[in-house]
């Protein structure tokens, strides 16, 4: 119950109740409230939601966020509309103000592009103009995990309890269900379930869904049954208006000279855009360092220079969404060993350390490094996509 001085509010966290209690006590109730409260406004709720044992990092009210805490300038504001994801915007508008036609909506595009800014941008505006309706936001790399540590534990029973509850579903990061069948029995278990039962759900993947392998196919065609809408390169201007916008919300004081620099930077994505404002804006705060084009040059060469193999072991595990630890550990699970050859090949490619290295930067002996390395050559020389797929994306993370 919820009460302030001239209203009152009943939660019921079943529907058939709540309508039972509007329909046979709702006068009743009002009219003893007035009489001894003199309190009219009388309203019940229903707040059918049993997700309280969800794992949500941060307490946000209705939006529960796991694994991952939500960023507060990933909001409709602050993204910038250009040619190549006007479509994505407005569709995702639509979606918060349940356009059926919009459910479930996949959004997909290359790393960097804004999939996740605008799904959490998504879940921001639900939360504020929904109260009443649960939110997840997570990925489905945590969703796996979750559901293995539940497989683990025998509790698989409270893992499907929590998910059917939820109002809306945001579910960032699909491609990571490739190739983990189990997981994407129990995903489409829960996707069929909240679709239903009319719930909404947005799912975020680098890839276009007819090119997405190792996914069940009944499972795509269901992911497919909304609407599919791609998000494409960003060009100059919108580069420039991003880096605009980010100088703007972290108070960055630079003319526009330096922003269509970076904007216009060879192979800057818009991951990058954020960085770079973030190291000038260090420069001017705690050295008083004017912020030049010199400067910005300065910075993005020192990127160049900074690939080694931890910083490739940071990008991967960013991709992959796990540790740097859990690439460098021993753990035989399978979403770690991906991960982890990829690491080796790419500072391999990339660094030209000799194995032996290559071993001491990641605490394995040098046969463990070729064994690595060979088996991701051999995934490439036989064109298996995903691979080729997720190396290039890597690539893109770790050069600006
Ligand atoms: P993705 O999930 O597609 O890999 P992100 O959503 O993480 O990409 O975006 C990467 C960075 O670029 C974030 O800092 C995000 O705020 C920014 N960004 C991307 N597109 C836009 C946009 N249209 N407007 C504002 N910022 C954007
Ligand atoms: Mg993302």
């Amino acid at each position: 119950m919820n009460a302030t001085d001239d209203s009152v509010d009943f939660s019921i966290t079943n529907s058939y109740i709540k309508d039972w209690i509007v329909n046979n006590y709702l006068s009743q109730i009002k009219y003893i409230f007035k009489a001894d409260f003199n309190i009219s406004e009388v309203n019940i709720i229903l707040n059918e939601t049993k997700i309280d044992n969800i794992e949500s990092i941060s307490p946000n009210k209705n939006l529960y966020n796991i694994g991952i805490e939500l960023n507060s300038t990933y909001t409709f504001e602050n993204f910038v509309i250009g040619e190549s994801n006007k479509l994505a915007y407005s569709v995702a508008k639509s979606f918060v103000e349940g356009d059926k036609m919009c459910n479930p909506l996949f959004l997909y595009g290359s790393v960097g592009l804004g999939k996740t800014h605008l799904l959490q941008s998504v879940a921001w505006e639900m939360k504020s103009k929904f109260p009443n309706k649960d939110i997840v936001y997570i990925s489905a790399n945590k969703f796996m995990t979750l559901y293995v540590d539940a497989c683990r534990n025998q509790t698989t029973n409270d893992f499907k309890e929590q998910f059917k509850h939820i109002n809306v579903l945001l579910i960032d990061d699909v491609q990571f269900l490739a190739g983990k069948e189990a997981t994407q029995k129990e995903f489409f278990y829960t996707f069929n379930t909240l679709l239903d039962d009319g719930k909404q759900i947005i799912l975020a993947c680098d890839k276009n869904p007819d090119n997405l392998e190792n996914i069940d196919k009944s499972l795509i065609s269901k992911m497919k049954t909304g609407i599919v809408i791609d998000i494409k390169e960003s060009d100059d201007e919108l580069k420039y208006e991003i880096a605009k916008t980010k100088a703007k919300l972290l108070g960055l004081d630079c003319n526009n000279l330096v922003l269509k620099y970076i904007a216009e930077s060879f192979g800057i994505t818009n991951r990058d855009i954020e960085g770079t404002i973030r190291k000038l804006l260090m420069e001017q705060k705690f050295f008083k360092k004017e912020v030049d084009l010199k400067k910005v040059s300065d910075i993005l060469n020192e990127k160049k220079k900074l690939v080694n193999c931890e910083y490739i072991q940071c990008k991967v595990a960013e991709y992959f969404k796990i540790t740097t630890s859990e690439i460098l550990s021993k753990k035989r699970d399978s979403q770690f060993i991906l991960p982890r050859h990829i690491a080796f090949y790419l500072a391999r490619k990339i660094t030209k350390k000799s194995y032996p290295e290559l071993g001491k930067h990641f605490e394995k002996n040098h046969a463990t490094i070729i064994n690595g390395c060979e088996k991701i050559e051999l995934e490439i020389k036989n064109n298996n996509f995903d691979t080729i797929n997720i190396i290039s994306n890597i690539e893109k993370l770790i050069f600006i």
